[in-house]
């Protein structure tokens, strides 16, 4: 970890109301990023909260930095008990909000690089979700693209990108499926995912941005993709 610029403001309030180990609130700056992490109940242990603060700061500033440098340098990590899924990213106000269930964190303690996926929703900051020009396999097929590249320690948390298409898997799987079938494109296609991404920041993503990008339409370089990672699978 880089501790350059790093500064731990511990909000007195909060100091106050938990005189031990437990801030309420933690603020750090680094690589131009301030991050405020919230957790009114104290719920995460004090190894875990710290990973999920320096896996921020190693994966955010440079999903930023590649991907949208007028992204939100000030972000929030909230830990909500209240909050019964694994983590999101909101819309509006809490379009730079990172809300964990802190439960999901104790039966998985090292899925720390889940931060590195949602942190990437907030790069992506599209103004849509689950539209046509932001349809939400691709949306979230960037994100564990982006996990995949900047993640921390994502084989301790159990979590990789699968290297076979199974018969179930189709393009707009999303998630890790379609995140792996933007890996391979990428090779292929240098520059495709920064492409869709400002697509859909824009919000002019279609269909056809693929053939304008790989000369192939979308079932077609899938179908490229299914017939190489069978190649794969055979060993040749
Ligand atoms: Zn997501």
């Amino acid at each position: 970890m880089r501790l350059r610029r790093c500064l731990i403001v511990p909000v007195v309030a909060a100091t106050l109301a938990f005189p031990a180990a437990h801030a309420a609130e933690i603020q750090q700056t680094r690589d131009g990023v301030t991050l405020t992490y919230q957790d009114q109940s104290g719920s995460t242990v004090a190894a875990v909260r710290d990973r999920i603060i320096a896996t921020f700061f190693a994966t955010y500033p440079r999903e930023r930095r590649d991907y949208h440098p007028a992204a939100p340098s000030s972000v929030r990590i909230v830990m909500d008990p209240s909050y019964d899924g694994v983590a999101y990213v909101g819309e509006k106000e809490k379009s730079a909000t990172i809300t964990i269930n802190p439960r999901w964190l104790e039966k998985h303690p090292n899925d720390t690089d889940l931060v590195t996926h949602e942190a990437m929703h907030i790069v992506q900051g599209y103004p849509g979700y689950a539209s046509e020009q932001a349809p939400s396999w691709l949306v979230e097929g960037i994100a564990d693209y982006a996990r995949d590249h900047y993640g921390v320690d994502n084989a301790a948390g159990g979590w990789a990108l699968p290297s076979q298409v199974k018969p179930e898997h189709k393009v707009d799987t999303g998630y890790r499926v379609t995140g792996a079938f933007l890996k391979w494109s990428e090779a292929g296609h240098p520059g495709l995912v920064k492409a869709l991404d400002a697509a859909l920041r824009k919000g002019t993503y279609t269909p056809a941005l693929w053939k304008a990008h790989t000369g192939e339409d979308l079932a077609a370089l899938w179908e490229a993709y299914v017939a190489h990672q069978g190649n794969g699978a055979r060993g040749a």
